[in-house]
């Protein structure tokens, strides 16, 4: 018995070592993909339905790996905050994103937004403010365009110091929104204490729009929204029922693949286009 103890302690200890020298070549992989410029952002629109317009879009991370496929977030991003290499990848982001939705406003499409996904590791950086604010006058977006994503969770962690960086960054002129709503198992306090201006309803709450107690959630939402003066959007909007439900529950703000997959800039700003000739 004892042998077979050691040796199951030995298999363990290999596929460990295994698991290590592999997160260590992407670890370093990441490294070079930050100097190499190989992150880029795509972009899925915001869709106003009661007026058919594109309102804003969320910049999705991909890497543009040498030597694979094109990487999604799932693949990386967990990675990259363990090693803290997300706080210069999530400053390219920022400058991307910022300067593509500079470009868009410039073309003529003035009231474009641009949601930035904002990690907790980010958050936590005492030089956030000052480095958003860089990246602002750098651009010459102006601040209220610039819409940064945070999730729940974060409202259960050092909170003192989240208020304080949410507040200096609303000090800019930036705007808040709370990403994937509902899903964190959090109390609704931090709503109070919090400086936000969105409530971005995630998907799981809209799956089956026309059951009874889905939709009363949802309207629940919208009601906590409005009552606190937030905006409000859903995502993850896949179907035609939904598009045409969600607006009687009070949410004409939809993002999600019935209107576009997140896609390539080039791709975006000739839809853009399109749209206002
Ligand atoms: P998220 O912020 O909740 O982004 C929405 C995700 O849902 C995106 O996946 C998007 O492609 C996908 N999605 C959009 N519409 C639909 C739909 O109708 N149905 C379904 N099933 N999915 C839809 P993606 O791009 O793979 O991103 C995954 C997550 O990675 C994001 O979730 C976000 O948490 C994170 N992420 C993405 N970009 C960044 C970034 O620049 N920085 C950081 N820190 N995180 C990022
Ligand atoms: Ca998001
Ligand atoms: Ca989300
Ligand atoms: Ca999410």
């Amino acid at each position: 018995v004892k042998e077979h103890g050691k040796n199951n302690v030995k298999m363990y200890s290999k596929s460990m070592n295994e698991e290590a020298v592999q997160r260590r070549r992407l670890e370093n992989e990441l490294h070079k993909a930050l100097q190499l410029d190989e992150f880029i952002l795509h972009y899925q629109p915001q869709i106003d339905v009661k007026t058919n317009s594109i309102i804003g879009m969320e910049a999705l991370i991909r890497w543009e790996h040498p030597t694979r496929n094109l990487l999604y977030p799932n693949d990386f991003i967990a990675l990259a905050e363990e090693s803290g290499l997300i706080v210069p990848i999530g400053q390219k982001v920022l400058e991307l994103a910022c300067k593509q939705c500079k470009d868009w406003q410039e073309m003529g499409h003035t009231d474009l937004r641009i949601g930035v996904n904002l990690s907790q590791i980010q958050l936590r950086q005492p030089d956030l403010v000052e480095s958003v604010r860089r990246v602002l006058e750098m651009t010459g977006l102006e601040p209220s365009f610039l819409e940064l994503e945070i999730t729940e969770s974060i409202a259960m962690h050092n909170t003192d110091l989240v208020i304080e960086q949410l507040n200096g960054l609303v000090a800019l002129g930036v705007q808040i929104s709370i990403d994937d709503f509902g899903t964190g198992f959090s109390s609704l306090s931090y709503l109070s204490k919090f400086p936000i201006h969105r409530l971005k309803i995630d998907r799981s709450f809209i799956t089956n729009i026309t059951n009874k107690s889905e939709s009363a959630i949802v309207s629940s939402i919208v009601g906590l929204a409005q009552n606190l003066n937030l905006g409000v959007i859903v995502e993850g909007v896949e179907t035609e029922l939904q598009r045409i439900t969600l607006p009687a529950l009070g949410c004409h703000e939809m993002q999600g693949y019935l209107f576009s997959r997140p896609m390539p800039a080039i791709q975006f700003g000739s839809i853009l286009e399109s749209r206002i000739g």
